[in-house]
């Protein structure tokens, strides 16, 4: 039997100062190499790497042994620490003025060759890496990701326990309320013909436990949406959910900043400024055309509606009698556009959005546009001053419904914004956007619906309009926007049983409707409910800004793949007739 021999010190710590001392590490072969009659292999541990030599007269009978070692083989070693000998240093290791001279060798287990190099500069296909993300996971890149989430949600929960927030858990197993985004749903076995839903947020709950006397409550929860995946979504992802009582908007927003600055303080020795800046949605779309604009560079939206609202040029005059914009975004330095670099522009847009696109280049010799023959002298020196161009400024104009607009030229603005290289990466740039719409009127189904949720507070002052003009009420909602990444979102609630009605009813639930699906929060409402509000943070996301990760998926250990697979365990599978039984389903 071997005595285990367990680790004094852990290989990524070793340094100069330790020269002389005697340790045993634990940790996997990284590397072996064989060497003028000497072993050499880099032990790994979660800490790091440092190199281990085996010599036929320290080693002795752990030489021989030394020499099966293979990559990702696990081992104990004991040995002394050494400076290296003079000239064999390396800069590159944390830990590369020292090695540990081996004195004894204790194979714990062998590993096959592994189908992933375990090294940062990995360029395995990903779907390899998430087949074998047990391995994956050892790279020094994503450990060190999943450490920076740990300390991002440990600061979080001190930050949050120390103003006042109790965490407190929600169930998983609820009922299907709608959202937004379709539930995940969990058939019961005990109620034939009856399910649960997994939650999309903790929303009805955490506001329960306001109206329970809770008062601040938080959760880092795991929430659940049944959507097609993009690049920064997955079908079970972590919010910091935050609600407390007797709060306005701008004591949330307060204390919110407040903690996001300490886990960049803690995390990467960042001071963000605060207050952080605050955009209404109105001025949001208006300036950058994005309800999550990156404003760590400029190109603003302009808006030319006055000056062409009567050109000879059609597309802009017709745009405009059908209550639509025209604006514009001022490229600088396109002096040297070529034609096929002007003829691309109108692909790019319709990329963007827009259905054509108008583009103005002031040369030497003047207005290069093929709009500009419908316009007259007068409008196109209004064109130049009101843009204030230059000479090689290219100005590209939209003219459409003001949301198709905004999205287009949102769209041209990153996309010049990347080409240019006016987004500074190493700065991090947060605003709050306020003020949104409360509902926006969906085509498809016929009825307003509710941009942020059902149970967000229209703003005072606009309430009298929720009947008259539902889509004029503006929430009293929130998102905080991180490089043009929303970062997350929220509102204050409404805390009354008529104006919770009132929503109701301008979302199209008839008051059955209303009773059957959330009766139990009219209810609550009437038994002294206090004011109240909250957010939820993305900490898939956040933490995804703060390691600078290439995909939410590497700062998630077992993520989802883009068709909502997990690649190692083969999730979702099939299952037995019986169990299918038992839950009274019948698969079609
Ligand atoms: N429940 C909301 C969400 O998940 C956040 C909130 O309003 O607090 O987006």
């Amino acid at each position: 039997m071997l005595t285990y021999q367990h680790r004094t010190a852990g290989c990524g710590e070793l340094h100069a100062a330790d020269a002389g001392r005697e340790v045993i590490l634990n940790g996997w072969v990284a590397r072996r190499r064989d060497h003028g009659g000497l072993v050499f292999i880099d032990l790994r541990d979660r800490g790091g790497y440092v190199q281990v030599v085996f010599t036929p007269d320290q080693a002795g009978q752990a030489f021989g042994l030394a020499e099966s070692l293979r990559s990702e083989y696990v081992a104990a070693v004991a040995g002394r620490v050494r400076l290296r000998p003079e000239g064999t240093e390396n800069p590159e290791m944390d830990t590369g003025e020292v090695e540990v001279v081996a004195t004894s060798l204790t194979i714990l287990n062998e590993a096959k060759t592994p189908p992933i190099y375990i090294s940062d500069k990995t360029n395995v296909d990903e779907t390899v890496r998430l087949r074998y993300r047990y391995l994956d996971l050892r790279r020094p890149e994503m450990q060190k990701q999943l450490i920076v989430r740990h300390r991002a949600a440990r600061i979080i929960r001190g930050y949050l326990d120390r103003n006042g927030f109790l965490e407190i858990e929600t169930p998983m197993l609820t009922r299907s309320t709608p959202e937004g985004a379709r539930d995940f749903l969990v058939p019961s076995r005990i109620n034939p013909g009856r399910f649960y839903a997994l939650p999309q947020s903790p929303q009805l709950f955490k506001q329960l436990l306001m109206v329970a006397g809770m008062e601040r409550y938080y959760q880092i929860v795991r929430c659940f949406r049944d959507e097609d995946l993009r690049a920064d979504r997955q079908p079970e992802f972590t919010q910091i959910d935050v609600e407390l009582s007797f709060s306005d908007r701008d004591l949330i927003l307060g204390l919110m900043e407040k903690m996001v600055a300490e886990v960049y303080k803690e995390i990467k020795g960042a001071e963000l400024a605060l207050p952080f800046p605050r955009l209404s949605y109105d001025e949001a779309m208006r300036r950058y055309g994005s309800d999550k604009p990156d404003i760590r560079f400029g190109l603003e939206l302009m808006d030319l509606t006055d000056l062409l609202r009567h050109s000879g040029f059609k597309v802009f005059a017709r745009a405009v009698e059908n209550g639509g914009a025209i604006k514009a975004i001022k490229i600088p330095g396109c002096g040297g556009y070529s034609r096929r670099e002007l003829d691309e522009l109108a692909p790019l847009a319709a990329a963007c959005g827009a259905g054509g696109l108008a583009y103005f280049l002031l040369t030497r010799e003047g207005i290069k546009s093929p709009v500009a023959k419908f316009l007259t002298e007068a409008e196109i020196g209004g064109l130049i001053s009101a843009a204030g161009m230059a000479e090689g400024d290219l100005l590209l104009a939209v003219a459409d419904k003001p949301a198709v607009v905004a999205a287009a030229l949102g769209g041209l603005r990153l996309e010049y914004g990347r080409r240019l290289n006016l987004i500074d990466e190493k700065q991090d740039a947060f605003l709050w956007v306020l003020d949104f719409p409360l509902l926006e009127y969906d085509e498809k189904e016929g009825r307003y619906v509710a941009v942020h949720h059902p149970f967000t507070s229209p703003r005072e002052e606009d309430l009298s309009m929720l009947e008259t003009e539902p889509g004029r009420v503006r929430a009293n909602a929130y998102d905080l926007v991180q490089n043009g990444v929303e970062l997350g979102g929220g509102s204050i609630r409404i805390h009354r049983r008529d104006i919770q009605e009132r929503m109701f009813k301008a979302l199209g639930f008839s008051q059955e409707e209303a009773e059957e699906k959330f009766g139990f929060l009219l209810e609550a409402f009437e038994y002294g409910t206090p004011p109240h509000g909250g957010i939820a943070f993305g900490l898939d996301r956040m933490i995804m800004l703060l390691t600078g990760a290439g995909s939410i998926r590497d700062v998630i250990a077992f993520p989802k793949t883009a068709s909502a697979t997990c690649l190692m365990t083969g999730a979702p599978g099939n299952v037995s007739p019986g169990q299918l039984q038992e839950l009274h389903i019948a698969v079609k």
